[in-house]
Order: structure tokens, then sequence, then C-alpha cells
């Protein structure tokens, strides 16, 4: 039903996981498909060998070091035909307590969660405003609503992803572009691979979500794809939290 042919979509971390679910999902529904990586060239170029070429186009772009995402988004707009809609995916998630943790390792989490998505938004607005047309959904968390002991940066990054979204929805919702954000909880991808690998708390996490089961990326490329969809024309500044009804952010 919902078919996006002839729309261009930016998906940062598309290399894996989540990102990867959305890579396949769009452009399964007719979107010509830009993806991001930051080192696993060997998985996303497998990616483009499984979707086609014409299809999905890759580049390498780390945001724990980039400043500037212009010369990214022209050579995308060259490739594919433009930016329509922009899936702010990348991410890291790595423990560390918030009394013992470096300042490096702090602002390593912000600079890759917080401040390579607004990097990327900043060289897609102006085309998006020009074009009078455009859909940024934001991947954020549980953790950004709730707090997550442990991982207080991730938390924090991912708090300011959510404000960002709903700022930029305020600012640029008179341009036709809509910002929302989804919210994940527990996912089964690489990200959570350690974590998982202790069967008893992987049940234990399980058992603890409303509908008994740990998501998969699909069921978070699902939702994002309906958000860039016309169906959510309407929705703007929204946090949809995926995440089986897990309490405390609903
Ligand atoms: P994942 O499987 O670990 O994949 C992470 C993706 O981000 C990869 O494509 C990776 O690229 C990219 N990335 C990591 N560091 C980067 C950097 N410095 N520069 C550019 N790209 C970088 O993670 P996931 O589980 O799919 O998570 C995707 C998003 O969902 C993240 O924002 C995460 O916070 C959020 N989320 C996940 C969960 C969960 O339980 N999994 C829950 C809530 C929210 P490479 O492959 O090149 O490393």
């Amino acid at each position: 039903m919902i078919n996006l042919t002839g729309k261009s979509v930016l998906i940062t971390g598309g290399s894996r996981g989540i990102g990867a679910a959305c890579v396949r999902l769009f452009a399964r529904v007719g979107a010509h498909v830009a993806f991001t990586y930051a080192s696993s060239e060997v998985k996303a170029q497998k990616l483009i060998d499984e979707i086609g070429e014409e299809k999905v186009k890759l580049y390498q772009f780390d945001l724990a070091t980039e400043t500037d995402a212009t010369d990214l988004v022209n050579r995308i707009i060259a490739d594919i035909g433009g930016v329509d809609i922009l899936v702010n995916n990348a991410g890291v998630w790595e423990k560390d307590e918030a009394d013992l943790m470096s300042l490096k390792n702090w602002e390593r989490t912000l600079r890759i969660n917080l401040t390579g998505m607004y990097i990327i938004t900043k060289a897609v607005l102006p085309i998006m405003k020009k074009n009078n047309f455009g859909r940024i959904i934001n991947i954020s968390s549980t953790a950004g609503q709730r707090g997550e002991a442990n991982y207080s940066h991730y938390a924090a990054s991912k708090g300011g992803m959510i404000s960002f979204t709903k700022s930029v929805a305020a600012e640029f919702g008179k341009y036709n572009i809509n910002t929302n954000s989804v919210a994940p909880g527990w996912v089964m991808t690489d990200m959570t691979d350690d974590v998982f690998s202790d069967k008893e708390y992987m049940e234990k996490v399980r058992k603890e979500i409303p509908v008994q089961r740990i998501a998969t990326a699909e069921d978070i490329a699902g939702p994002v794809l309906f958000l860039a969809s016309e169906m959510a024309r309407h929705i703007n500044g929204e946090i949809l939290n995926v995440n089986g009804g897990s309490v405390l952010c609903g």
C-alpha cells in the first residue's frame, strides 16, 4: 500500500541492524536509497549486492570525525536525484559508569549520536526547504525518555535527539517538512549481541516486555516507513515508541 516510487531516501548507518532493515524496506517500496556506514564496508557492499546497485548506493561517512555533510549530500543528490526522506539511524551504545567515564567517551557518544545527526540534518534541510517537501525520522530510544543506568551518555544523546526532533518539527513544518522520531526498546542487532549472549538475561528481558518478544530490526523499520509515508502527513514532532508496550515510555 505504501509506494515511494520517485522518492529519494538517505539512511545513516545502513550497513547493519535497524538501518539495514530500513534500506531493504525502502528499496522494496520503490524508493531510491542512499545509505552511509562508518567501517563495515564488507557488510555494506553485501547489502548492495543483495538489493542491486541501481536501487541502492553506499557512502562511507564517519560521524565521529566529519564536521560537514554538504559534500556527501551533494554526491547523493547527483547519484539518486535528491533527498526527500532522511532517516538518522547511525548510533553507538557503549556501557560506561557516569562517575568513571572519561570525557573522551562521553564526547564520543554525544558526537556520533547527537552532533552526527545534526551535521547530516543541517546539510539536508536546505534541500528539503527548497523543494517544499521533507520527511525526517530520527531513531532515538526509550533511554532518551526514561534514562538508562550505566549508559547516561547514551541516554543524554537520545534525549537530545528527541528535543531536536520537536524543535525542528516546529521550525520547519511550514515548509512541508515533517520531523518525527521512532524510539525503539530492546532490538536484536549487533548492538545488543554482547548483552544477549547471556541467554538468561535475554529471557528476563523478553518476559518483561508486555508482548513477550524482543523486537527484530524489521519491527522498527515498518514504523519508520509509515512515518515517511503520506499516511503520516499530519504527524509532526511525535515520538513513536516501538517497544512492545514496555513501561514508562508509552
Ligand atoms: P548496530 O547494529 O550496531 O548498527 C549501528 C549502525 O551505525 C551501523 O550501520 C554503523 O556503521 C553505524 N555507525 C556506528 N558508529 C558510526 C559512526 N561513528 N559514524 C557513522 N556511522 C556509525 O545498531 P542498531 O541496533 O541497528 O541501532 C540503530 C539505531 O537504533 C541506533 O541509533 C541505536 O541507538 C538505536 N536503538 C537501538 C536499540 C537496540 O536495542 N538495538 C534500541 C534503541 C535504539 P558500521 O557498520 O560501519 O559500523
